[in-house]
């Protein structure tokens, strides 16, 4: 706890109880939508409402702190941001997992290929995770 609370003023946000909530259960959880956040934490916060985490993902955003993870054909989800990586996205359970690629290979091979002038990837790799695979 005193870590999450240090590592939140490293990025200059005051550390709340709500903020430290939130830290502790991306830190727990890895990646989760709001409504996610919103189930987690309601048994701590009775007056907690889903524009309360909103407003406060939003100021941890905003100093790089969280990053959003935008995902096709459901809700972004929210991640401590970290070294650049792709996304694993089962479309059974919908739950996403970090994949350690190089994102700067990428964009240079992309770059070399194109007359684009690329800023920035964002790569998720959709699929079935082994649970749900041996479900069948
Ligand atoms: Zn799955
Ligand atoms: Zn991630």
């Amino acid at each position: 706890m005193e870590n999450y609370i240090n590592q939140l003023r490293n990025y200059h946000l005051k550390a709340t109880p709500q903020r430290i909530a939130i830290t502790e259960a991306l830190a727990m959880y890895g990646h989760l939508s709001i409504e996610q956040l919103y189930e987690v934490l309601k048994q701590k916060f009775n007056s907690l409402s889903l524009a309360t985490i909103y407003k406060n993902i939003n100021i941890m955003m905003e100093n790089a702190f969280v990053s959003e993870v935008k995902l096709p054909e459901q809700k972004s989800v929210y991640e401590l941001t970290k070294a650049s990586h792709a996304h694993l996205q089962c479309k059974k359970c919908h739950n996403v997992w970090d994949i350690h690629l190089n994102l700067d290979d990428i964009i240079q091979n992309a770059s070399k290929n194109s007359t684009f002038e690329i800023e920035s990837a964002n790569l998720v790799l959709s699929g079935l995770c082994e649970n749900c695979r041996n479900e069948k």
